[in-house]
């Protein structure tokens, strides 16, 4: 394993060249440079006395269901004030460069979207979606709830809840199988911004590694995954991933020009 802080070292940028099939796993720090707060951070304010482990559950939301809902439609307004940021960009640039790409995000924040990612698994789900809780059928429009309850379902009157995976809950079968099934045919896998903990997506650059690809990890601090990365960049994402971008392909600008 070799760590770098400041620039791309030439022979890694050598590395992103020859890839022909890459695997990008994104986390929470992604999205940091651009002002969402990771799951530590976010328990500052108004939400400092709660444990977002015993809010992001289905108990938490059988308990208390109109608190869960607040805390996520305060994240979900608070999204509308934010951008993607050049690590995004970044990630854009590489899926144009390489013919067999795949992002595969914790992220619930629809920002690789918003930036023009198209090749994307969405692992946790999506926080600007909201969904039935009894028939998973996604919901557009609602009522403002009566008193103390979440809105309810215009179609069965069940409450609604964000369309995410809290924790305790399966991952959509799907697109995990995708992500799977990606790790293991992948020669190059790039981890940014995740703390590596949450299973199943800690998983997937151990799969990576067992079928052979390479593994290159982003990240300002040391993770589980960083004694098993064949590379660390110790640097944010929005600063390492436009670095290697640029190392990999000096003609391209950060957002990536044609393929
Ligand atoms: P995490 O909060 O556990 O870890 C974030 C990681 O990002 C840390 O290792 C930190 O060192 C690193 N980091 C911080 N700033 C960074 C930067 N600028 N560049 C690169 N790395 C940086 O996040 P996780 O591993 O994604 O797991 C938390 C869970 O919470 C996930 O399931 C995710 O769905 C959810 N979550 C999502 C969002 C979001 O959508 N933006 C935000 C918070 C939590």
């Amino acid at each position: 394993m070799s760590i770098s802080t400041a620039s791309t070292p030439p022979a890694l940028a050598a590395v992103l060249r020859a890839a022909r099939r890459v695997v990008v796993l994104t986390g929470a720090g992604v999205s940091a440079e651009s002002g969402v707060p990771t799951f530590r951070d976010a328990l500052g304010g108004l939400w400092a006395r709660y444990d977002p482990l015993e809010i992001a559950t289905p108990s938490a939301f059988a308990r208390q269901p109109r608190l869960v809902w607040d805390w996520y439609a305060e994240r979900r307004d608070a999204l509308r004030l934010v951008e993607p940021n050049s690590g995004h960009r970044a990630l854009v640039a590489i899926e144009r460069r390489v013919g067999d790409f795949l992002l595969v995000t914790q992220n619930v924040d629809g920002l690789h979207a918003r930036a023009g990612s198209r090749s994307m698994v969405e692992l946790h789900g999506n926080l600007a979606r909201v969904r039935c809780s009894l028939e998973d059928r996604i919901v557009d429009r609602w009522d403002a709830p009566p008193g103390d309850e979440p809105p309810r379902c215009p179609h069965c009157g069940a409450f609604l809840r964000p369309d995410v995976v809290w924790f305790e809950e399966g991952l959509p079968a799907e697109a995990l199988a995708r992500a799977e099934d990606a790790a293991d045919r992948c020669d190059l896998m790039i981890v940014a911004g995740t703390s590596a903990e949450v299973l199943p997506a800690a998983a997937l650059p151990l799969r990576a590694k067992r079928a052979g690809a390479r593994v290159i990890e982003i990240n300002p601090d040391a993770t589980p995954l960083s004694a098993v990365a064949d590379h660390v960049l110790r640097a944010p994402s929005g600063e390492a991933l436009p670095s290697l971008v640029a190392a990999a392909w000096p003609d391209a600008s950060e957002g990536g020009g044609a393929k």
